[in-house]
């Protein structure tokens, strides 16, 4: 072999924010807090630049190593999207730790067994979540000390052993530290999947593959991320790592705009006019608060551009609403933790411009391209390869340098077949390579020895003027095995009935497509990660009755 002859430089996580601090250095990160109301009654604002960003986080990678943090030790955290946890992203990483992110609306008994599986060392919490540290302290015997993300005066009086304080663990340290040069393959980051099923699984992320994924996500036909982006991610900070937003704004040195635990319309609304954001990602249900709210209140975007809407499954009348109420970019993406998270995201080609909008849109309602770095293909039940005709579906796999290879302490054995990570999605793909996902493989409706796309007919619910939010499921059926049975929450003061919601599938989906049911609720279950709870659903509805056909 001819070795090429360039530097063998690391690619990692601290070199991000150094560069944002020596060539950003006065661009902004605006948070807010949840210590205590600002002058408009919520969380005050707090804004810093990269450069002081990274100064308090090499003073962190100082305080850790002094609390005898080392190497490949856990970090937890229960925080929300703020500057304290942004600090603890490049700090713990930066001096070779592991930041552990932990989402903490799982169980109680979850998140003590994510806790004492990832044997984190210290954990440290938002004021939001010290009664919960207060619960869970007993459980985590290993945890040597609970760091509340605040300063002397809002400590909470809460009893858990070795209680610290985030300001004044800094606070002595002189910030005269290096990054050290680590193995871009040493592991920097920690996130359970979200286990809908069985135990909650780690996903390991390295510094290397975080990089990639950070450099793949900030391309045009991705976020669009550059300098002159402001970037709020609705997307948690402990939902895969915001889907990578805070490594790729500091890559970018874009501003950073960070809503703390505001998370309802109003104030993501007034966040997003006060900080001009150009481009924000979140999960369907975070937009479906949003876009009701500035319905209700007449309100536009004055600086939005983009909405990546990804986690579950975008429903097209999302993105006719962001078009054309508010002239937004709704693009639709999919991944997951294992994918570090992003594998597609949907924009149009070149050749598709001129295009009328209706042939437009029917592109723009799939999941997306693959992001070069990701590999795609769709398999049958026997593992063998299905055509790119956009009509056969069959199970997702992918590989890539942000795939991920083995969980945490090898639990569930190897999860790889013959190379490739089997993604537990449903999906077809085209001759242009936009994936559309037709269902979670255990959430297809199977109707007859035939498979419905449970998806489909949920987009289509949720497009009557009347539905807020809908879920199908299959339902035991005494003729057909499963049929599709629609449990949708109606919008306020809308009265739609039975009747109309079944008429209104007509002519939209194949005759045995049309679900022989419908039943209204006041809400949905979620998962701690803002999907359906289809599992509870599908329990809840086991013994439903059919009407007679
Ligand atoms: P998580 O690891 O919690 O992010 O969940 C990943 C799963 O969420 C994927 O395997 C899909 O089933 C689902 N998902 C993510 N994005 C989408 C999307 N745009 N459309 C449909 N399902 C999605």
């Amino acid at each position: 072999m001819l070795r090429g002859l360039m530097m063998d430089q690391p690619l990692l996580i601290s070199s991000l924010l150094t560069h944002a601090a020596q060539n950003h250095g006065d661009t902004e990160i605006v948070s807010r807090t949840v210590e205590g109301p600002g002058k408009d009654g919520k969380g005050a604002l707090h804004r810093y630049t990269y450069a002081q960003a990274e100064a308090r986080a090499r003073k962190l990678a100082q305080a850790l190593s002094r609390l005898g943090v080392k190497a490949g030790d856990r970090v937890g955290t229960f925080a929300w999207n703020g500057y304290r946890h942004f600090e603890l992203y490049f700090g713990v990483s930066g001096m070779g730790a592991v930041i552990h992110t932990v989402n903490p609306r799982l169980f109680p008994e979850q998140l003590t067994y994510i806790v004492d599986h990832a044997e984190d060392a210290y954990v440290f919490f938002d004021l939001t979540f010290a009664p919960l540290m207060e619960k869970l302290a007993p459980a985590c015997r290993a945890v040597k000390g609970w760091v509340a993300m605040t300063d002397r005066i809002h400590m909470p009086q809460i009893s858990v052993p070795n209680l610290l304080c985030y300001e004044e663990l800094i606070a002595p340290e002189s910030g005269r530290y290096e990054w050290p040069l680590l193995d871009e393959n040493s592991a920097s980051g920690l996130c359970y999947s979200s286990g809908t099923t069985g135990a909650p699984k780690g996903v390991l992320f390295a510094h290397r593959s975080t990089v990639l994924h950070a450099y793949a996500s900030s391309l045009p036909d991705v976020f669009n991320c550059s300098a002159r982006s402001a970037i709020l991610p609705v997307v948690p900070m402990f939902h895969v790592n915001a889907w990578g937003v805070p490594y790729m704004a500091t890559l970018n040195g874009a501003k950073l705009v960070l809503p703390g635990a505001g998370l309802d319309g109003k104030s993501l609304y007034e966040l997003f006019e006060a900080e001009g954001v150009t481009t924000t990602a979140g999960v369907p249900t975070v937009w479906l608060g949003l876009l009701a709210f500035m319905r209700e209140n007449k309100l536009k975007f004055s600086t939005l551009k983009t909405a990546v809407v990804g986690g579950s499954a975008c429903p097209p009348a999302m993105i006719t609403e962001f078009r054309d109420a508010h002239g937004v970019d709704c693009q639709h993406a999919w991944g997951m933790t294992e994918m570090s998270p992003l594998g597609t995201l949907c924009t149009l080609k070149g050749k598709h411009l001129a295009l009328p909008q209706d042939k437009q849109f029917e592109i723009q309602v799939k999941q997306g391209r693959a992001i070069c770095g990701v590999e795609m293909k769709i398999v049958d039940g026997e593992g063998r390869d299905l055509p790119r005709d956009g009509k056969a579906f069959g199970d997702l796999m992918v590989r890539g340098p942000w795939v991920l290879r083995e969980y945490f302490k090898g639990e569930g054995g190897d999860p790889l077949r013959e190379g490739w990570f089997p993604t537990g999605d449903v999906a077809t793909i085209d001759a242009d390579g936009y994936m559309q996902i037709t269902d979670r493989s255990k959430d297809v409706i199977k109707s007859g020895g035939e498979w419905i796309s449970s998806i489909e007919l949920e987009n289509i619910a949720v497009a009557h003027p009347g539905i807020a939010e809908a879920a199908v499921i299959g339902v035991p059926h005494p003729k057909w095995d499963e049929r599709p049975l629609v449990v949708a929450v109606r919008k306020q003061g809308a009265n739609v009935a039975r009747e109309d919601m079944l008429e209104f599938y007509k002519g939209k989906v194949a005759k045995w497509w049309i679900p022989d049911d419908v039943t209204f609720v006041d809400q949905l279950p979620h998962t701690a990660t803002g999907k359906l709870l289809k599992t509870k659903l599908r329990q809840d509805f086991k013994d439903h009755e059919w009407p007679a056909a």
